[in-house]
């Protein structure tokens, strides 16, 4: 007979975002049940996902709350300065650069660097910990949804009805488009390369990013892994590293040494020797946003319902701000014994995320713009942009705090 059983919220997609929000739930109490269509120990394997996320304090926040933050297997390494440059490779940091300290702000730093890997294993091992979470992983499902509730078979497994359903599938959410919510796609023709860099001298938690005329290249400070240690290389960071696609191609295809020298030529001298750690990664880049986050006893969150460009480190911070509002309207719901699946709640929760994330993804596509150009009116119009924020001392405070999500 097939196992039949009820929970308030279901989650399609145990990713970051989809595993945080039913971690977070499941904390206060909500039956959750969350659905990926992948097994999740291969997703702990170091070749699985080269991203580090900058995680921001309000990201922090929901970690803890969830649970997480005190799982992760490494720890998070603090960003106590960003360093922004406009330059030109060869010449990485041209004379006009911003510097931002989290001391001036005395609000504690701007971010932490986690690895997507120890993200995932704190994830995993915490949602099988949670006695109102039930993971069903790998699973094929199908889902329906009425006006009254939501069922979803399970292929092979249980059927499940809920009451809400929440699309946190990544970028090709098939929840998405079976509700028929149009998407508008930005592609960028840029690809964004990652690896970790071990260095000789200490990154003292300087976060960098060189606005170079092909796109961003940015170096984020690690903490390093207990392996890193043990093999007498204690100073690493991490490399996000923005190319127009054919560039990337046969940048990627170098071999270790010149694609080392490529770096250095980008990053300059200042951290001494550096040496490529592990495998190389690269991402096709692309924005997009969904026209609704919302259908009957729908929503969507992270980058189900919108994916920006890595420029700012932010998309993960926007989905961790989707799940933060979706968690609160629904364990609030489910203690007033309310419907969570009501379509006024899931109105709400668009109302509140919609607005900010088209900002952000406005800001992102811009800075973008801006910078990856080597167009004379446009250096100008940046570098007096990047000599105006530095004088004024609100509006480099205001940078600050949105860095932060406080
Ligand atoms: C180069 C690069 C660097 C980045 N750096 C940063 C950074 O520093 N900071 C930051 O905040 N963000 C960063 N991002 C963005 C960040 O990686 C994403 O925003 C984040 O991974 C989105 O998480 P998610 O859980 O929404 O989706 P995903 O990470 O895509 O997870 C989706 C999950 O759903 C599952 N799934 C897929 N289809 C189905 C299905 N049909 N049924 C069930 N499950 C399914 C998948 O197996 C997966 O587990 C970066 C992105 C790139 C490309």
């Amino acid at each position: 007979m097939t196992d039949r059983f009820t929970a308030d919220v279901c989650i399609m997609g145990a990713g970051p975002v989809g595993g945080s929000l039913a971690c977070r739930l499941a904390a206060a109490g909500v039956e959750t049940v969350v659905v990926d269509r992948a097994a999740l120990p291969p997703m702990e394997h170091p070749a699985f996902d080269g991203r580090a996320y900058a995680i921001s304090a309000g990201s922090r926040r929901l970690l803890d709350e969830a649970g997480l933050w005190d799982r992760l297997p490494e720890p998070a390494q603090p960003i106590q300065e960003i360093r922004v440059s406009d330059g030109r490779v060869g010449r990485p940091a041209s004379r006009l650069h911003l510097h931002f300290d989290s001391a001036e702000l005395d609000a504690g730093p701007f971010g932490w660097m986690v690895e997507a890997r120890g993200l995932r294993i704190a994830l995993n091992a915490h949602m099988r910990a949670l006695p109102s979470l039930r993971v069903l992983a790998p699973a094929e499902a199908s889902v329906e949804r009425r006006p009254d509730g939501v069922t979803v078979r399970i292929a092979g497994g249980p059927v499940v009805d809920c009451r809400v359903i929440i699309a946190a599938e990544g970028r090709n959410s098939p929840l998405r488009e079976q509700a028929g919510i149009p998407v508008t796609r930005l592609p960028y023709g840029q690809t964004g390369m990652v690896c970790a860099i071990s260095h000789q001298l200490p990154h003292h938690g300087i976060a960098l990013e060189h606005f170079l005329p092909a796109g961003p290249f940015a170096l984020l400070p690690m903490a390093p892994s207990a392996d890193a240690l043990a093999g007498g290389a204690p100073n690493v960071s991490a490399i996000v590293w923005t190319e127009r696609r054919a560039m990337a191609d046969r940048i990627m295809a170098l071999d270790n040494a010149r694609f080392e020298r490529e770096i250095a030529r980008r990053l300059g001298d200042h951290l001494g020797r550096i040496q490529v750690v592990g495998r190389r990664w690269s991402y096709p880049l692309s924005a997009m946003l969904a026209h609704r986050y919302v259908d009957t006893r729908l929503a969507l969150a992270g980058d189900a319902a919108h994916g920006i460009h890595p420029i700012a480190g932010q998309g993960l911070n926007l989905g961790f701000r989707d799940a933060i509002v979706l968690a609160d309207l629904l364990t609030e719901a489910v203690a007033a014994e309310q419907d969570p699946g009501d379509p006024a709640l899931l109105t709400r929760y668009q109302r509140a995320r919609r607005p900010d994330n088209m900002l952000m993804l406005g800001m992102t596509d811009g800075l973008d713009r801006l910078f990856s150009s080597d167009f004379p009116p446009l250096r100008l119009a940046r570098d007096m942009g990047i000599a105006a924020v530095h004088r004024l001392g609100p509006l480099k405070r205001l940078f600050m705090r949105q860095a932060m999500g406080v």
